[in-house]
């Protein structure tokens, strides 16, 4: 022993520092720890950048000489001991979920399943927030020590890379992503997934998230037909045919994966009904075991969690019955059911003639415990499903509840702010337990460093916004005219108002532009100028979508909004954290109330800024009069369509002509915005301790996992 502590002081050789970077790479663990991720932008800063945050792909770019240097550096190799040992701790200590339950309740496994996850933007398997959350959800588990494992797919070419053609349409870019870039580790097994009558193999991957591990399947692999190679390539990509394939692997190739590794969850938790076959294999098992589908059926939802995301229609997967029973031939024989009552499980209105199989009313059909995620969403799902639940005589008895949603707070706190609150949010802001809730000190912040705190966000955030310009520019062929003026762009002083989400039509993007002449003045006025930063991506055949996006890249272009109008191509996780960071003002003005939850409004109070939005989704719980604003029109006809948009866009002007701007421009003599500086205070203390994923996954613990698992918390 003593010999290896002695040789330990000694320097590293180069190939053991590689090593031990890498794995402290290959644990996502670094993506939340602020630390780990300043060492690995140290090795090469330009590089990092160029890697898009990738260590590594950095590591494999990392020339001999770097490498050398850094063996004799003794302050990075403190360093380095010091996150190898911030790693280790993280991975060991014993975490709230272990301190906190014994006996049954401590043998609860779960199994969550998603379609897409955003761990980091140098790892693209997202398209929106609904893979924001299930990373966050995996990260806040590892922090909890909540036993639980991830099943998802890995796409070779992920959703997709948006750029802008000069007239502002939309250019679907799809990278073939190189996996040994990826912080993916190879489990050498794989499972055989029955589509129809063939067999597709799927290579079972593993990713580890902290103490979490997430496996994901991927079916490009040599022994497949060229068609079953092209099954994962793409997110949300392809038809609906490509669709129901990828759900069967996704559903029951994820429980077959978790055959093959051996692990026997308690708890299945279908994160969107994405993940619904999983249930329907769970079924068809059962029922050999039980021989009778009602026990069957009951033995299967007692164990299955399910969450629904969306109350827009085209957010719910349905497949024909000639395409289900061309993919499940041997369902109804293997269930005992007749071929309309296997149907049925999948089905809104059974017994009408072509109904779809929908995979929300599967999994709602096969769940015991169903939620929404916020309380307004609850409410809309129990309306929208209550024909599916005969025994409800009333909406209320509909039994679907909610989780409202949150975010994992250190992956989306900047690290300019840390230091602000490790000396006011004391003893430790960042709880280890669901229940601690520090932010409820954020009035002991001093006003004018807050202030400082947030100049210096926008500045960056401006300095980003500028570069990427440029390079957008750059890459369109602009003349060099155009791209010396990007360096010109917006004021480092002004409201920087953001929106930046999926171009889906029901957030409505372009609402602001519904009278350009009125939000010019709005946005020019030389004592309080304005200014406005979008990024979003549209999905490939949303067509209006995408011309939402080509108008706001055409007002971006208009001489009068010129540097002060940005649409940003690409949006990201990268994008999205310095978005939410600078902004002092998070737009967000959905059709309500389509916006099941929205997450990106909880990023801002982070860091000071504050919401404006429609009381939509979480914000009703969270808005109070003092901590930000609703876009709230006056009572009046309930308004559908143009005359919706007129009044909310007429609602959004006046609250940022009346209040938000007046506050924003009201200083003190130190040119302090005393009276924004308490509404973000009161922002902090009412968002920061409530809208994140430890207190949502203290709630899915209590009222689903436990429940779920035989336990009645
Ligand atoms: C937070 C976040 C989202 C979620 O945005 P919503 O406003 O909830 O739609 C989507 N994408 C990225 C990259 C994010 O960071």
């Amino acid at each position: 022993m003593a010999k290896t502590a002695a040789t330990s002081r000694r320097s590293p050789t180069p190939a053991t520092l590689r090593t031990r970077l890498e794995s402290l790479a290959r644990n996502l663990y670094w993506t939340w720890d602020a630390e780990m991720q300043q060492l690995f932008a140290g090795l090469e800063p330009l590089l990092w950048e160029a890697c898009r945050h990738n260590p590594i792909r950095l590591l494999q770019q990392l020339g001999a000489d770097r490498m050398a240097a850094l063996v004799a550096d003794a302050s990075f190799l403190r360093r380095l001991g010091a996150c190898e040992r911030a790693l280790r701790d993280a991975l060991r200590a014993k975490a709230w979920f272990p301190r906190t339950h014994r006996g049954k309740a401590g043998r609860l496994r779960v199994a969550y399943f998603c379609a897409e996850y955003a761990l980091h933007e140098s790892f693209p398997q997202y398209s929106g927030g609904l893979g924001v959350l299930a990373g966050d959800h995996l990260k806040s588990a590892s922090d909890l020590g909540i036993p639980l494992v991830g099943v998802g797919l890995l796409y070779r070419s992920g959703y997709y890379v948006q750029s802008f053609a000069p007239d502002g349409k939309t250019v679907v870019g799809t990278p073939a992503y190189d996996f040994t870039q990826f912080p993916i580790t190879d489990t050498r097994k794989h499972v055989r997934v029955p589509i129809g009558k063939r067999f597709v193999k799927a290579r079972i991957w593993q990713v580890q998230v902290g103490r979490v591990p997430l496996y994901l399947l991927d079916t490009d692999v040599p022994a497949n037909a060229r068609k079953d190679r092209a099954l994962t390539h793409q997110l949300y990509g392809g038809d609906n045919e490509l669709r129901i394939q990828q759900e069967i692997l996704l559903g029951v190739g994820g429980l077959l994966a978790l055959d093959k590794l051996a692990i026997r969850p308690t708890v299945f938790h279908l994160n969107e009904g994405h993940a619904a076959f999983c249930a329907l294999e769970r079924l068809r098992r059962a029922v050999r075991q039980y021989k009778s589908v009602e026990k069957a059926a009951k033995s299967v939802r007692a164990s299955t969690v399910f969450t629904t995301h969306t109350p827009v229609p085209a957010g719910h997967d349905r497949f024909s019955a000639r395409m289900m029973m061309r993919y499940f031939p041997n369902m109804p024989r293997d269930l005992k059911l007749a071929r309309a009552d296997f149907l049925a499980v999948g089905q809104e209105h059974p017994g009408r003639k072509d109904d779809p199989f929908c995979m929300t009313v599967l999994a709602l059909n096969l769940s015991a415990h169903c939620n929404g995620v916020s309380k307004l969403h609850g409410a809309v799902s129990r309306e929208m499903w209550q024909g599916l639940f005969a025994e409800a005589r009333t909406v209320d008895e509909v039994p679907i509840g909610h989780v409202t949603n949150g975010i994992h707070t250190r992956t989306w706190l900047a690290a300019e702010v840390r230091p602000l609150y490790d000396r006011y949010l004391t003893p430790t802001w960042v709880g280890s337990s669901p229940e601690d809730d520090w932010w409820r000190h954020a009035d002991r912040i001093p006003a004018s460093e807050l202030w400082r705190i947030r100049s210096l966000l926008r500045k960056r955030l401006v300095h980003f916004v500028r570069r990427r310009i440029v390079e957008q520019r750059l890459r369109a062929g602009a003349p060099s005219s155009a791209v010396g003026d990007a360096y010109g762009i917006l004021d480092e002083n002004a409201l920087t108002v953001g929106f930046a989400r999926r171009f889906a039509t029901y957030k409505r993007a372009p609402l602001i532009f519904r009278d350009p002449d009125r939000l010019e003045t709005l946005l020019c006025d030389p004592q309080r100028p304005v200014q406005l930063l979008f990024a979003g991506k549209a999905h490939p055949a949303d067509q209006q979508g995408q011309a939402f996006a080509q108008a706001i890249h055409e007002y971006a272009e208009q001489e009068r909004f010129r540097g002060r109008v940005v649409l940003l191509e690409n949006y990201d996780m990268e994008i999205g954290r310095l978005l939410t960071a600078g902004c002092d003002l998070w737009l967000n003005n959905p059709i309500r109330p389509r916006e099941a939850s929205g997450t990106s409004g909880m990023k801002p109070p982070l860091h000071g800024g504050l919401n404006c939005s429609i009381l939509d989704g979480w914000w009703p719980e969270a808005y109070d009069g003092t901590n930000g604003w609703a876009i709230a029109a006056d009572e009046g006809e309930a308004a559908t369509g143009e005359a919706l948009d007129r009044r909310d866009a007429e609602a959004l002007y006046r609250v940022l002509t009346d209040e938000i701007v007046p506050c924003f421009y009201d200083r003190d003599s130190a040119d302090v915005p005393q009276r924004w500086m308490e509404m973000a205070k009161r922002s902090m203390q009412t968002v920061c301790g409530q809208f994140n994923t430890h207190r949502m996954l203290a709630d899915y613990v209590s009222r689903y996992y436990l429940p779920a698992h035989g336990v009645n918390a």
